[in-house]
């Protein structure tokens, strides 16, 4: 019998940015990993905290208007810059929503001009056209290494990826990371960074899977995940996209 498994997540800025439900990915972890038999701690790593990276198998932080984007980027920089490069740099799996995918980056120039200086984590960059520009809103689907993943996104933030930065996806429905080149988030070594709310998790099972596998591998080492049963989750998907396909014929017509 292999030694009982547990999750260790940290969760940055939980009060902060949380936007759009994005707590429902830690929800969806704690789910996952539960009904699993493995054992699972969530610690939240707010403002004024810094950490230590081996304390954690996976770290999230989610999404959050530019007024919380710019309570945080100080703090960002100053505490959890460097543990984050650490974090980034061991193989750690980090996932970040919107918001905190932008901070991420070497920074995000928000809607009134301020340029806020990301961890520098993610090889990208952000910059928001300003208020009077069209918003990034909608139903979204794309296209990652195992499938689809469906949800929603809400950013005035246009991202633009560097040369060591991956895309996560390729936008099927919906804007991605610009509403242009058809990406949507980044990935590097480990590191998730994605635009798609709703939350993501629940909706988007197998994504779940293969990030909480990649976190308990570094710990344990390789050991497949019981399969559970996702037909409640399935289905939510299934309507979400239905949902999203509509709309986008609807954009079309
Ligand atoms: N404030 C950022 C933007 O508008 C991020 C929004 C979000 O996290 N949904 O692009």
């Amino acid at each position: 019998m292999s030694e009982t498994r547990e999750l260790r997540v940290g969760h940055l800025y939980g009060s902060l940015l949380n936007l759009y439900g994005d707590r429902g990915n830690i929800l969806t972890l704690k789910y996952r990993c539960e009904q699993r038999g493995i054992g699972f701690v969530v610690e939240d790593i707010g403002l004024g905290k810094t950490f230590e990276p081996s304390g954690y198998d996976l770290l999230f932080v989610g999404g959050g208007p530019d007024r919380e984007q710019q309570r945080v980027a100080d703090d960002l920089v100053d505490l959890k810059a460097v543990p984050l490069r650490e974090a980034a740099d061991s193989g750690q799996v980090i996932l970040a929503v919107c918001g905190g995918y932008q901070l991420l980056g070497h920074y995000y120039r928000e809607a009134g001009g301020e340029e806020l200086p990301g961890a520098g984590v993610l090889d990208l960059h952000t910059e928001h056209p300003g208020d009077q520009a069209r918003r990034c809103i909608g139903n979204i689907i794309a296209r990652w290494d195992e499938g689809m993943i469906v949800g929603f996104e809400n950013h005035g933030g246009r991202t633009r990826l560097g040369p060591t930065a991956q895309p996560l996806a390729t936008v099927e429905v919906g804007y991605g990371n610009n509403g242009e080149d058809d990406l949507e988030g980044a990935r590097q070594g480990n590191v998730f960074g994605t635009y798609i709310h709703g939350s993501l998790l629940p909706k988007n099972p197998a994504f779940a899977d293969y990030l909480i596998g990649l976190a308990l591998s570094r710990r344990y080492g390789e050991e497949p995940l019981a399969p559970l049963d996702d037909s409640l989750e399935l289905r939510a998907r299934a309507v979400a996209e239905g949902i999203a396909r509509r709309e986008h014929r609807r954009k079309s017509a």
